[in-house]
C-alpha cells in the first residue's frame, strides 16, 4: 500500500469555523478586558494621587490660615490682609474666602466688592462654621475643582471660617493627556490583537484541519494516510502519534488480510478435494463397494481436516477477544497427566515412548482449557514429528526460582535452523506435506505461543534438524514455599 499524504487542505470545515471563531473570540474577548482595565485602572490612580495631593496642599494652607487668623481679635479685610501678606497668600491661585461666624464674607481674594459683607451660604462654609474640615474635589470635563474649608477657632470658639476654592487645568489637561495617550495606545494594541487573532486563529485551524483530514481518511480505511504537520509544536506532536497509530492499524489491517486469506486458501482446499471426490462418486456409472468407501473415506478425512481448521480458528478468536479467557490456578502436572492419557493410542500408533518428569506444586495462572490446548499441541507435534522408530518423547515439569518450567523434548525430525523463527507463525508449516499428512493445520504452535503470551508467560525452542527438538515454556509461579520460592 503506498503512502498517502495529506496536504493541509486550505478549505475549512464547519467545525474548523466554529473552532476558529472560538478561538478568536476567547482571544479578543480577554484582550478587550485588559484594554478596558487598562483604560480605566491606571487613570484612576492617577487621579486619586492628583487629589491626595491637593487635600494635602489645600488643606495645609487652609489650616494655616485659620490657626493664624485665630489670634486676630477681630475678622475684618483690614486685619487680615496683612496676615495674607505675611503668609504670602495674596497671589494664590483660586480663590480664597474668610467669613464671620455668621457666614458673612469679610475677606475675598478675588476682592469682587459686591460679595464683601454678604452672606456666603456654601456647604462647606456651613459645615466647617459647625467646627469641621472639608474637602471637597470633582474632576469634570477635564478641569479639577476643589474647595477645601476650616472653621477659625479661638479660645473663645468658633470666630468664622477659611475657605479656599480652586479650578485646576493643568493637572485635569494632564489627566486627560494621560486618557488620551493610553486609549491610542488602546486602540493600536486591539487592531494587533485582532489581526493576531484571525492569523492565529488562521493558522491553528489550518492545521486542525489537517489533523482532522487525516483522522477522517483513516477513519475510511486509508490506513496508509500519512498526516504532514510542519514545526514541533503540539499538534505535530499529535499529528507523529496519529501517524504512528495508523502504522499500527495498517499492520494489524495487513496481518488480518494475510490471515483471512490463509485460512480461505486453508478451507478451500479441502472443500475442494470433498467437491471432486463426491464428483467423481456421482458421475461414475458404476462403483463397486470398495471404490465407494475409499472415496468416502478421503471424504471423511478432509471433513476431520475442516473440522480441526475450524476449531483451532475459534480457539484463536477466543484467544484474541480476551472476555471469554477465565484464569484460575491450574496445576499443570494434572493437566499433562490428562493429556499423556488422551494421547496413549496416537503414541502406541506411533511407536513413540513417552517419559514423564512432574514435579509437584507446579501452579500457573492460566485459563484451564488454554493450558490443555497448549500441552496437548506441543505433545501432539512431538509425536507427530518423531521417528518412525525409537521414537522419544520427554516432558519435564519442576520450579525453578519463582518460576515454573515445562519442557517437552522429542529424538524427531527436529526443525531446519531457517524455519526456526517463523514456526510461530499462523498457517506456517516446515514440511507442508508431511502437516497435511499427518492432520496439521499449521495453527497449532501460533495457539499455544498466544495463550503461553496470555498467561504472561514465554516460550523458546531448541531444535537440531533430524536430531530432535525441545519447546521451553516459562511461567510465573503462583506455589511459594517456606522459603518464598
Ligand atoms: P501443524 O498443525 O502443521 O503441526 P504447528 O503450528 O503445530 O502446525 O507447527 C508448525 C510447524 O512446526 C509444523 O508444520 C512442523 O513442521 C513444525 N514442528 C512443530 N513441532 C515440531 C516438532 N516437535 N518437531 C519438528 N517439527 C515441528
Amino acid at each position: 500500500m503506498s503512502a498517502i499524504i495529506s496536504r493541509i487542505e486550505t478549505r475549512p470545515s464547519k467545525i474548523i469555523k466554529t473552532l476558529r471563531f472560538k478561538l478568536s473570540a476567547a482571544f479578543l474577548g480577554t484582550l478587550f478586558l485588559m484594554l478596558l482595565i487598562l483604560n480605566t485602572f491606571p487613570v484612576f490612580i492617577t487621579q486619586n494621587q492628583i487629589v491626595s495631593a491637593k487635600r494635602n496642599d489645600m488643606q495645609g494652607k487652609v489650616g494655616l490660615l485659620s490657626t493664624t487668623l485665630a489670634a486676630l481679635p477681630v475678622l475684618t479685610t483690614e486685619k487680615i490682609s496683612p496676615v495674607i501678606s505675611v503668609l504670602d497668600m495674596d497671589n494664590i491661585s483660586g480663590r480664597l474666602l474668610i467669613t464671620d461666624l455668621n457666614a458673612v464674607v469679610v475677606y475675598d481674594s478675588a476682592r469682587l466688592s459686591s460679595l464683601n459683607a454678604k452672606v456666603a451660604v456654601l456647604p462647606e462654609i456651613v459645615t466647617a462654621l459647625s467646627g469641621n474640615d472639608v474637602f471637597r474635589s470633582n474632576y469634570k470635563n477635564g478641569i479639577f475643582y476643589s474647595m477645601a474649608s476650616s472653621p477659625i477657632v479661638s479660645t473663645d470658639g468658633i470666630k468664622g471660617c477659611v475657605y479656599f476654592y480652586e479650578k485646576d487645568l493643568e493637572e485635569g489637561a494632564f489627566l486627560r493627556r494621560t486618557q488620551v495617550n493610553i486609549s491610542k495606545i488602546s486602540i493600536a494594541i486591539a487592531f494587533l490583537g485582532i489581526a493576531g487573532a484571525v492569523f492565529f486563529s488562521f493558522i491553528f485551524g489550518k492545521r486542525v484541519n489537517g489533523l482532522l483530514n487525516g483522522i477522517r481518511s483513516v477513519r475510511e480505511g486509508e490506513y496508509a494516510h500519512v498526516i504532514e504537520l510542519s514545526g514541533e509544536d503540539e499538534l505535530s506532536e499529535v499529528a507523529k502519534e496519529f501517524n504512528e497509530l495508523s502504522t499500527r492499524l495498517q499492520k494489524t489491517e495487513e496481518v488480518r488480510r494475510e490471515f483471512v486469506s490463509n485460512a480461505s486458501h486453508e478451507l478451500r482446499t479441502p472443500l475442494a478435494s470433498i467437491k471432486l471426490l463426491a464428483d467423481s462418486v456421482v458421475h461414475t456409472k458404476k462403483i463397486d463397494e470398495k471404490k465407494l468407501k475409499e472415496f468416502l473415506g478421503d471424504i471423511s478425512d478432509e471433513t476431520d481436516r475442516l473440522k480441526r481448521i475450524t476449531e483451532h480458528l475459534l480457539i484463536l478468536t477466543r484467544i484474541d477477544s480476551s472476555d471469554s479467557v477465565k484464569f484460575q490456578e491450574v496445576d499443570l502436572r494434572r493437566t499433562i497427566q490428562k493429556a499423556v492419557q488422551n494421547f496413549e493410542l496416537l503414541l502406541k500408533q506411533n511407536g513413540v515412548q513417552i517419559n514423564c518428569e512432574l514435579s509437584d506444586n507446579c501452579i500457573i495462572s492460566a485459563d484451564c482449557d488454554g493450558a490443555y490446548q497448549v500441552v496437548s499441541n506441543l505433545l501432539e507435534n512431538a509425536i507427530k514429528y518423531n521417528k518412525e522408530k525409537n521414537g522419544f518423547v520427554t516432558i519435564r515439569l519442576y520450579r525453578k526460582d519463582n518460576e515454573v518450567i515445562l519442557e517437552v523434548s522429542d529424538n524427531g525430525v527436529g526443525i531446519p535452523e531457517e524455519d526456526l523463527p517463523r514456526i510461530f507463525e499462523r498457517f506456517y508449516r516446515v514440511d507442508k506435506a508431511r502437516s497435511r499428512e499427518t492432520g496439521g493445520t499449521g495453527l497449532g504452535l501460533s495457539i499455544v505461543k498466544e495463550w503461553v503470551e496470555d498467561f504472561g508467560g514465554s516460550i523458546r525452542v531448541e531444535s537440531v534438524f533430524s536430531k530432535g527438538t525441545t519447546f521451553i515454556l516459562t511461567f510465573e509461579s503462583l506455589y511459594k514455599d517456606e522459603a518464598g520460592l
